[in-house]
């Protein structure tokens, strides 16, 4: 299947290689040329604009950065909507608001196409090692023919109503990881003040009813001091502005989500924007 994947980043990267070796020709695109060289060198095609990949592709990915991105990729002067996308179908995997996903999938209909809104949590070991959870909105009959698709890059997937509704299931992935990931790190600041064998702790811990994802995960990270992303701080302040906003619109209170914000927003003034989530722990740890 001609296959079309724009935006090659830590997510896009891993992804498209599953695509690769599953064997489905791939066209892509990346705001940085050089992040596909690779996937390129193993026989992806090099499309020098999003339009150029919807052109030559029967499905088009997208996993860019921040909605203004999305709008670039789909709605900008060279832009997948520049193409003739009757017939063709747009799945956007990048994490963006649930009206961008409404709008595109309007505009996708007024050209003849189908679209699916397909955030995605896992982090970069689930893109890795192919065992995302999928959060589909859209409708059900385009769902079913992606679904082996999502098959290749991920073990769960969902569909979560029609469009809008796969970014906003992502938010409320995002309003629980905004609780582990404070959790852990707070936990990890306790467990080291008390004098406590971290890694022990971590691993006795995750056998009990605190276990999750963000500590088993980043918690060893942290203990190396690895704070190289994953998933970047930038990128979940992102995230967590989205779900603050759609709960406003819902009139809803989340006090804990939006400390979590805050907190990450005084990790990005102090200049850590450009790392993982985990780096968290540097306001406390030196
Ligand atoms: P990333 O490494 O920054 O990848 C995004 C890629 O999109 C970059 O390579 C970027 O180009 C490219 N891009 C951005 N705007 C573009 C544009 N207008 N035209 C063409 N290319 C463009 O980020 P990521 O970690 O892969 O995350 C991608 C999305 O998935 C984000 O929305 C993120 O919130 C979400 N997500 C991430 C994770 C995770 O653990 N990493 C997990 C779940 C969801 P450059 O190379 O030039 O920067």
């Amino acid at each position: 299947m001609e296959i079309g994947f724009i935006g090659i980043g830590v997510m896009g990267h891993a992804i498209v290689s599953h695509l690769q070796n599953a064997g489905h020709t791939l066209h892509v695109y990346n705001r940085t040329k050089a992040k596909a060289d690779d996937l390129v060198a193993r026989g992806a095609i090099w499309q020098e604009t999003p339009q150029k990949v919807a052109a030559a592709s029967e499905i088009i990915f997208t996993m860019v950065g921040y909605p203004t991105d999305v709008e670039e990729v789909y709605y900008g002067p060279v832009g997948i909507f520049q193409s003739d996308v009757s017939g063709k179908t747009l799945v956007d995997l990048t994490t963006s608001t649930p009206s961008l996903a409404e709008k595109i999938a309007t505009t996708a209909k007024e050209k003849g196409a189908v679209s699916l809104d397909a955030p995605v949590s896992g982090g970069d070991l689930g893109a890795k090692n192919a065992t995302l959870t999928i959060m589909v909105g859209g409708e059900e009959e385009t769902f079913n023919q992606l679904c082996p698709l999502f098959e290749i890059i991920g073990k769960r997937y969902t569909l979560h109503g029609g469009p809008g509704k796969g970014q906003h299931t992502k938010m409320a992935n995002q309003i629980m990881i905004a609780g582990t990931m404070t959790g852990m790190t707070e936990m990890l600041v306790y467990s080291k003040a008390a004098g406590l064998n971290q890694p022990k702790v971590i691993e006795t811990l995750a056998g009990g009813s605190a276990s999750n994802w963000s500590m088993e995960n980043y918690g060893p990270r942290i203990l190396k001091a690895d704070y190289s992303p994953g998933f970047f701080v930038k990128h979940f302040i992102k995230d967590l502005k989205i779900a603050l906003d759609e709960a406003e619109k819902m009139e809803l209170d989340l006090p804990a989500t939006r400390l979590a914000k805050e907190l990450y927003e005084k990790l990005a003034d102090k200049g850590f924007e450009n790392e993982g989530t985990q780096a968290l722990i540097k306001l406390w740890w030196d």
